[in-house]
């Protein structure tokens, strides 16, 4: 089954006309939608989404581009809420090296906070990871989870097998549809295909479709199609396989059920 394994649905980009693009996502095929928090403050919009429609599961936690803006307790709000058992996993957290004012220090505070809720919990995380890799990978030696995502990888090989090894699937979206994205596209072309899933990550990273525009979970369909080709196999194969593994990666997903017109394709 199509599942996306990281689209931020309760952004405000998709406040003109959410359930059109939940809409246009399952007449495209997708049959799950994996909708990760940001911070405290979009905990109940992301909750709301799974209690509204069987097809979504959500995620809580806190971006570390997020961790600048968060307040004392945001981290106590977050060990009550994942205590309700309802989010399948501890996300979008990890470090982000790229932002220029990122706050690290704050950033890994936080992160080594969400990591001891993640073990706590027995929960799988959705790792946010730019020019982090190796800094991430050590956080996790220390403090092993039970695996999870490592969404729109763009490390190297070496990066890639550690997550692997650690029980990581690799996320890969909009970005392997460059011709640009060399490394990004080799690896998912030559990744075992049990360590990888597929995401949008909508509204961002849109592909060179619709580059500049908003990007949105029917576009999930045609990243299958991308990586199939890379891949030089069946385009079904590979959406089963996939999805397959989403549930590995996140067991809570398990439980999602397809909504029409989605199902029976
Ligand atoms: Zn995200």
């Amino acid at each position: 089954m199509l599942i996306d394994t990281h689209c931020h649905l309760d952004a405000a980009e998709f406040d003109p006309d959410r359930e059109a693009v939940l809409a246009a996502a399952r007449e495209a095929g997708v049959g799950g939608f994996l909708v990760p928090a940001v911070e405290v403050g979009n905990f109940d919009a992301v909750a709301a989404l799974s209690a509204r429609h069987p097809d979504c599961r959500h995620a809580y936690g806190i971006h570390p581009m997020y961790v600048r803006r968060a307040e004392e307790g945001d981290l106590d709000i977050l060990r009550e809420r994942l205590a309700e058992g309802a989010a399948v996993a501890v996300g979008e957290i990890g470090l982000d090296g790229f932002v220029a004012d990122g706050d690290l220090p704050r950033q890994r505070l936080y992160f080594e906070a969400q990591l001891r809720l993640a073990r706590s919990f027995d929960l799988p995380v959705v790792l946010h990871i730019r020019r982090a890799q190796d800094e991430i990978l050590k956080f996790l030696r220390r403090l092993p989870v039970r695996g999870g995502i490592a969404h729109a990888f763009n490390g190297s090989r070496q990066q890639a097998e550690t997550f692997i090894k650690l029980g990581f699937k690799l996320g890969f979206g909009g970005a392997m549809t460059y011709e640009g994205s060399r490394r990004i596209r080799e690896l998912a072309a030559s990744l075992p295909l049990e360590s990888i899933v597929l995401e949008t990550d909508a509204p961002d990273i849109p592909p060179t479709w619709g580059a500049g525009q908003r990007n949105a979970p029917d576009n999930l369909p045609r990243f299958a199609e991308v990586l199939a080709g890379l891949r030089g196999m069946p385009v079904e194969e590979l959406i089963a396989a996939t999805g397959a593994n989403a549930r590995v990666a996140i067991p809570g997903l398990a439980s999602l059920r397809p909504v029409a017109p989605c199902c029976g394709r």
